[in-house]
């Protein structure tokens, strides 16, 4: 019998049928080795789903996507296969019950997004806008017209999706847009959209865009699925936003709505106010905490085999000199403790005790972390890290964007404070 059992843990505390196996797997366990890939251990957090997910993912995206993101990077072009391959693989709206989705853990979920993330923050946000922010609120907000319309399709990604709430003049206050649905004059039973939204991660490509606009009649904010198919010549403009210096990978463009006519059954008939946007933000900046550690594990990845390759000063490996393994232990940490946080969030959330609160918190302190900490890895590769090869300017770029999308990181520090304090400080 090992010490720690005979001094900390009598027998008769141990469950009875638990008893004799326990010690003796107890007294056998060598002392445990340290993973820099996952210091913490989070991989005993997940339940065997999750790690055959994660898995399947991370073949997947180091089989497929990895190979791609280069070329796609440089020429700025983004495959809309790739939807249809993560479909055919059940990655899409994975966290969704029903209409051909996995219906796994939000953590599973999280995972798909790590595996994403960690080639590229574009691919993730393709994936997270079809996911999180087209297919979740249609789960959660739609008619079952609505559902089986969409949710069939999307999870094989035959159908794309656009999420279009920023507007050029309101980003961060989304609640003072412009762009508004009234009553159609002479068609019955349809709206007539106007507006424009900018910033909109897949609009060129798009098949349904789901707009909010303000109801003319109530002034609420209100979500429309805005059907491509049905929209008549002239009333819907997707233009690609070109020349991007982050997320090259992904399609971003803008959504302009020029009396658009909108069937009444396109609305999401309950939601009304910011609640609706803001909830399916929630499971897509959720996705984004667990996505961008992700993108971290791969620049500790990467600068750790760089630095032990490369040497300088009586032929050391780099990796020997302290600082460099500060910038490593830094960044190993900020990953672990990221990706813990992640989780324990994510399963409060399928218990239903997760707040928008918590979410916020993690969102704002892994997107910080994976862009400090990349922005001080890259420097790791002394001129090297200009050149695109190296793949760490690109998650440079991406994380700054992660950091900025769905609620820039000093936005989430006053949902904090006004959390902490009581006290709103947006205006
Ligand atoms: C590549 C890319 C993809 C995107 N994809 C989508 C998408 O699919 N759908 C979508 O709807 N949007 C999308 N966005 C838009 C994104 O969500 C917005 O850019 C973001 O919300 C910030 O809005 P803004 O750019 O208008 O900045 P602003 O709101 O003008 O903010 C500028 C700066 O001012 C700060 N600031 C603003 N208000 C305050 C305040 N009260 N106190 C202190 N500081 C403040 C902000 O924190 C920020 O640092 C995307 C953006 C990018 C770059």
């Amino acid at each position: 019998m090992s010490r720690f059992l005979s001094r900390s843990c009598p027998r008769w505390l141990l469950p009875r049928t638990l008893a004799p196996r326990a010690i003796r797997s107890y007294a056998s366990t060598s002392t445990p080795e340290f993973d820099w890939q996952d210091p913490l251990g989070s991989k005993n957090l997940l339940t065997e789903e999750e790690l055959a997910v994660s898995e399947t993912a991370e073949r997947y995206c180091q089989e497929q996507l990895l190979p791609r993101v280069l070329q796609a990077y440089r020429d700025e072009n983004y495959d809309p296969l790739i939807l249809r391959e993560m479909g055919e693989l059940g990655l899409l709206g994975a966290t969704i019950e029903g209409y051909g989705c996995a219906g796994v853990s939000t953590v599973a979920g999280g995972l798909i997004t790590r595996a994403v993330e960690r080639v590229d923050s574009g691919y993730r946000s393709a994936m997270s806008v079809q996911s999180s922010l087209v297919m979740g609120p249609i789960a959660d907000f739609g008619t079952a017209e609505q559902k089986e319309r969409y949710l069939p399709q999307m999870v094989q990604g035959k159908l794309l999706g656009a999420f279009g709430l920023t507007e050029p003049n309101h980003g961060s206050d989304p609640g003072s847009m412009e762009t508004t649905a009234r009553e159609h004059p002479t068609k019955k039973g349809y709206y007539l959209l106007s507006g424009a939204k900018t910033w909109i991660t897949n609009s060129p490509i798009a098949d349904v865009l789901l707009v909010w606009a303000k109801l003319q009649a109530t002034g609420k904010i209100r979500g429309f699925l805005v059907d491509r198919r049905d929209c008549p010549t002239g009333t819907l403009e997707t233009p690609a936003i070109k020349n991007k210096n982050g997320l090259r990978a992904s399609i971003t463009g803008m959504i302009q709505l020029d009396d658009c006519p909108v069937p009444h059954e396109n609305m999401f008939p309950e939601v009304e106010g910011l609640r609706g946007p803001f909830t399916c933000l929630n499971s897509a900046r959720y996705g984004i905490a667990l996505g961008t550690m992700g993108a971290l594990e791969d620049c500790i990845e990467m600068a750790r085999t760089y630095a032990l390759e490369r040497k300088q000063f009586k032929n050391n490996p780099i990796a020997k000199y302290q600082l460099v393994q500060k910038k490593l232990a830094d960044a190993a940490t900020d990953a672990a403790y990221g990706t813990l946080v992640a989780i324990q969030v994510g399963r409060l959330k399928d218990q239903g005790k997760a707040t928008p609160e918590m979410i916020s918190m993690i969102k704002r302190q892994n997107c910080d972390k994976a862009l400090q900490n990349a922005r001080v890895l890259q420097e790791i590769f002394g001129g090297n890290a200009v050149s695109d090869e190296y793949g760490i300017g690109r998650h440079v770029a991406n994380l700054f964007v992660t950091q900025t999308y769905e609620g820039q990181s000093d936005i989430h520090s006053l949902i904090l404070g006004r959390a902490i304090t009581g006290l709103q400080a947006f205006v």
